[in-house]
């Protein structure tokens, strides 16, 4: 099984268990990242995911890389991620439709309660996938288009609208710069205490992402200069008994060195494992402003 370590320091693998015992973390929120494909650098996004999350000291963190596009039969029939050993799950992967019996496995963990963590182009992969569509709430690129596949969700003077008559593919960015996220929920456990306006450092801001949307709530929106309207940056689904939190931003390592990035990555994670955020409440003195980036150093 092709497991790696976010720590060689505090990870040890057990027989029988992928995370850590009650000695190593059992306090700890166990989160599986699975990564593996992406047609965006995960080799060098998936480490500053994984500090973003243990620098809380809130999480112990397990990678699951699945095999390349080309992949041999063999190595795809040796990758089965341990869903059900996780308290949440995070997908950095934008690829190959998994196996058959890894889609069930996924369906079944969510359904059943699991957590799920959408970061950016993960919202590409399984364009033809109704399930995974159902849990990511909405997505871009991968045949995605507005209308067939569901309403595109935008939102206008703090209301969601739901448009599914505007003939257009699903998914869009501009030019990567820095833009304003906005609070609308602030009463969510994801974004209650946060500035309710920040400026996110610079990303590729998504644009026209389409799909189900059932039962998906946004919570956080940032104006797109191409749609010139409010997209969803920050959203939460419930598929089944399960929480799913879906930020479509974080498009590189530079994107994703923003505390405000950093924070609502700990938070929505904290949210998807367990329904509320208590650990990784504190709000970060250098949280970025409406008009000023934070960018957080490299460790
Ligand atoms: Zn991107």
């Amino acid at each position: 099984m092709k497991y790696r370590f976010a720590s060689t320091a505090s990870a040890i693998a057990l027989a029988g268990s992928l995370f850590c015992d009650a000695a190593q973390g059992a306090d700890l929120i166990k989160v599986l990242l699975l990564d593996g494909q992406n047609n965006h650098n995960w080799k060098a996004t998936t480490p500053v995911l994984v500090e973003a999350l243990k620098s809380s000291k809130q999480f112990e963190v397990v990678v699951s890389t699945s095999p390349p596009n080309n992949g041999s039969k063999e190595d795809w029939d040796q990758w089965r991620p341990a869903f059900s050993k996780a308290d949440v799950v995070l997908s950095n992967y934008n690829g190959k439709d998994w196996p058959q019996e890894v889609q069930k496995s996924f369906i079944d963990y969510v359904k059943s309660g699991g957590g799920l963590v959408i970061v950016h182009a993960a919202d590409n992969s399984f364009g033809k996938w109704k399930e995974y569509n159902q849990m990511i709430g909405v997505g871009g690129w991968g045949g995605r288009k507005v209308g067939r596949d569901g309403p595109w969700v935008h939102v206008v003077d703090g209301k969601v609208v739901r448009d599914s008559e505007s003939k257009v593919n699903g998914g869009a960015h501009g030019p990567r710069n820095p833009f304003l996220v906005e609070h609308i929920d602030t009463k969510h456990p994801i974004t209650k205490g946060l500035p309710e306006k920040w400026l996110h450092q610079k990303d590729e801001l998504y644009c026209r992402l389409c799909g189900p949307a059932e039962n998906m709530e946004v919570q956080g929106t940032a104006p797109s200069p191409m749609t010139k309207r409010n997209e969803p940056m920050l959203m939460t689904i419930a598929y089944g008994d399960g929480r799913v939190f879906h930020t479509p931003m974080g498009h590189d390592v530079e994107a994703m060195r923003c505390r405000g990035f950093f924070t609502i990555i700990q938070r929505g994670t904290e949210w998807a494992a367990t329904g509320e955020v208590k650990r990784t409440a504190k709000v970060p003195s250098d949280f970025p402003t409406a008009d000023k980036i934070s960018v957080v150093p490299a460790p």
